[in-house]
């Protein structure tokens, strides 16, 4: 048994979509279980997160109709999966555990719609992590079903974390701790702990959310915890691809990739891995494979700490595409340096992560490129740090420039290497698209600039089409991942 390696088997909400998935995912599961030691840790269903937050969010707005609909559409869903799973006869203690974990959520929205109350962080929390809750605790009972040796587990056991709801970070020291209290007994009892992605919680046992897509984060982490040899994460893509495959549909699977790579990428737009899930394993030292569930077959990506270089210097582009350009401008006989300083160290405090930002000093302007979702909240903190500024006309008033997208050109071999951002904007140029701002790395891993959202999809395949098509990213076959537990699957 202890010769065995241990692996994190990570999947995400379409590698269990559907029961046809749950069917897959087992089957990888089972495979796998006959020679290495297995922890998974699961996401929600689907589309399963976003309709909770629809729910709490009809209920805190008081729309009495879109909660039931948004209710009976999760009781839906997951009766219909569960029915096809289990068929008819042995549904019945799954689905009383699921209608259990439905009635937290219904009970909370009608208090919600009753009381038109805020809604605090703690509960919002609570709920958003239901859905994993749900696919867990299925997804264990078919494995047990199919044969598998399989026992539930939730994170709020095990993932322990800060109080920062919704985007929580983990104490690993009290995580070691509660993974070996908690989920490696379960391995050693020869089962496969499946553990609810996505949340943890403090100390005080309250459940805690990871940020949005955090299920990756908690592979990684409980990968880390657990000293696991490495984190698999399953998803619907084969691995990092140069870009976003529904951008540029010939986007190639990259082999492998740095943890620095990983991290840049993920921070500029690539979905396919949380920007902090590169973390615990990059300090643990756990190699984290990408793959793809749906051809558990083919070889996917590592993330490892030093990637092998490829003949091309660009290895993606990345794009986020709704942000916004914050422009501030200072009165010419004022430092403005001290005074934009005193805006970062605010915006460090309040934990703001900014996408790019640009300076210039002889017109003391200052430029934040943000994400459209932080740009109030940014927008609040300015006109708090500047109020006196604001309104004795030192500080200029604010220009905002909405609905601009970013797009990242990354790899590691760019640095030293002359003529990149030359043969960028040369891309850009050639659709006709003017940049608003630019920024280059100190780590020259990643350029960044900023076009008009409208312009985001072109230039994104301009610039890969630059760099990225033809690129030979083949590898010999030492560094391919040992892939035989799931040839047959
Ligand atoms: P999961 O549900 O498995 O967590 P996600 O939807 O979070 O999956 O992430 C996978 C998706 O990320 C892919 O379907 C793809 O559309 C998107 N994506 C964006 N950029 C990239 C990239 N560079 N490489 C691979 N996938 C990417
Ligand atoms: N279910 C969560 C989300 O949709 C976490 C995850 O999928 O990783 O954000
Ligand atoms: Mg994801």
């Amino acid at each position: 048994m202890s010769g065995k390696r241990l692996i994190v088997m990570k999947f995400g909400g379409t590698s269990v979509g559907s029961a046809e998935r749950f069917r897959l995912c087992a089957e990888i599961l089972r495979t796998a279980a006959e020679k290495d030691r297995i922890i998974v840790v699961v996401s929600a269903v689907a589309g399963v997160t976003d309709v909770i937050l629809k729910t709490i969010e009809a209920s805190r707005q008081g729309d009495a109709a879109m909660t039931d609909a948004s209710l009976r559409k999760l009781e839906l869903l997951h009766q219909a999966l569960i029915a096809e799973l289990f068929g008819d006869g042995h549904s019945h203690t799954v689905l009383s555990f699921v209608n259990q974990v439905l009635d937290q959520l219904r009970s909370s929205c009608r208090a919600l719609l009753t009381l038109r109350s805020q809604i605090s962080a703690e509960t919002k929390d609570s709920l958003a992590a239901l859905g994993e809750r749900i696919s867990a605790w299925v997804l264990a009972n078919y494995l047990c079903q199919t044969g598998t040796s399989s026992e539930f587990v939730s994170a709020e056991n095990v993932v322990v974390t800060d109080s920062n709801f919704g985007n929580a970070a983990p104490d690993m020291q009290a995580t070691v701790e509660r993974c070996q209290a908690v989920i490696l007994p379960i391995v050693d009892r020869g089962a496969i702990p499946v553990v609810t992605g996505y949340c943890g919680a403090n100390k005080a046992g309250q459940t805690t959310t990871l940020g949005r897509g955090g299920s990756d984060y908690s592979a990684t982490i409980i990968g880390a915890a657990a000293a696991a040899h490495e984190v698999w994460i399953w998803t619907d893509v084969d691995g990092v691809l140069t870009a976003d495959p529904r951008i540029c549909p010939d986007a190639a699977t990259l082999p492998e990739i740095s943890f620095a790579e990983a991290i840049e990428l993920a921070y500029y737009g690539a979905k396919v891995i949380h920007p902090k899930a590169a973390y615990p394993a990059l300090d643990a030292g756990v190699a984290v494979w990408i793959k793809n569930s749906f051809q558990p077959h083919v070889g996917g990506t590592k993330i490892t700490h030093s990637a092998a270089p490829f003949n091309s210097p660009v290895k993606a582009v990345t794009c986020v595409n709704h942000a916004t350009l914050i422009t501030l401008v200072t009165r010419r006989d004022v430092h403005s340096a001290e005074l934009f300083g005193r805006l970062f160290l605010r915006l460090g405090q309040e934990q703001v992560d900014l996408l790019f930002a640009t300076q210039s000093s002889p017109e003391h302007a200052l430029g934040l490129v943000v994400r459209k979702e932080d740009t109030a909240r940014v927008l609040h903190l300015i006109h708090n740090v500047f109020r006196i500024e604001l309104a004795q006309g030192v500080v200029l008033p604010l220009a905002i420039q909405n609905d601009i997208a970013v797009i990242a050109v990354l790899g590691e071999s760019m640095r030293g290497t002359c003529g990149i951002l030359g043969r960028v904007f040369s891309a850009v140029a050639a659709q006709q698209v003017s940049v608003i701002a630019v920024a280059q790395g100190a780590s020259e891993l990643s350029i960044c600039f900023a076009v008009a959202s409208a312009n985001a999809a072109e230039v994104v395949r301009a610039v890969h089409s630059e760099f990225c098509e033809g690129a030979e990213f083949a590898m010999g076959p030492a560094s391919r991942p040992d892939l035989s537990l799931i040839a047959g699957v």
